[in-house]
């Protein structure tokens, strides 16, 4: 480790951090690739529609500070901002929120450009991958959210709409958001039922920086 080295340069303290901490995330991810039922749940269901999803295909790389993760429409990636993850349920949740992203790309041929196809995985994602607290809440064949819960998926969703760079601003966003929220809040798809309730306890009392959007989109 060069963390504490003397005569090394900034850059070079930097850069071996930077190795440290996508190895760090790598093996995250590979624990949750085979150990979360959310992920695993997410990547079964990819399979199912015929996107599978290698490991390569989910990339830790060092990203910007204002985001946790991306996806990437083509070829099909999603991105893991390795460092930005304050805990191992953290990263669970974003691999979930990424994973629906592509879920909808594959099953649905999303149009990214389009802002009501992008509020709608945005509204999906948000819903279903524990980014909002209480997606435990959520019961079978009938879908109760608390108003929080709500309200935090509609705020997380207005901002990553907002962050497309076919979005003029932000009222867009809130209006686009509350156009198709009816019908994308209550489409749970590939979840339909109680068992979706496996993600890791998380109990955060603060929200971080949602999408998340790679060069691409998201
Ligand atoms: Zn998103």
């Amino acid at each position: 480790m060069l963390i504490t080295g003397l005569g090394v340069t900034e850059e070079e303290r930097l850069a071996d951090l930077r190795r440290h901490q996508t190895r760090n995330c790598e093996t995250t991810k590979e624990y949750l690739m085979s150990y979360s039922p959310a992920v695993v749940f997410m990547l079964k269901h990819l399979k199912e529609i015929g996107c599978e999803v290698p490991a390569s295909n989910i990339l830790c790389a060092p990203c910007d500070l204002t985001r946790v993760g991306g996806f990437s429409p083509d070829p099909g990636a999603v991105v893991l901002c390795a460092g930005q993850f304050f805990s191992q349920s953290h990263m669970e949740q974003t691999m979930v929120h990424e994973l629906m992203h592509m879920y909808d790309h594959c099953r649905f041929k999303v149009d990214w450009s389009n802002l009501r196809h992008h509020a709608c995985s945005e509204i999906r994602a948000n819903n279903l991958s524990g980014d909002c607290r209480y997606t435990r809440e959520l019961r079978r064949g009938f879908v109760s959210f608390t108003k929080q819960h709500q309200a935090c998926v509609r705020r997380q969703s207005v901002i990553s709409v907002a962050s497309n760079p076919a979005c003029p601003d932000v009222e867009t966003a809130e209006k686009v958001v509350n156009e198709v929220w009816e019908s994308c809040s209550s489409d749970t798809r590939p979840f339909d039922e109680v068992r979706l309730i496996f993600l890791s306890e998380p109990s955060y009392g603060f929200s971080w920086p949602s999408c998340r959007y790679t060069s691409t989109i998201l």
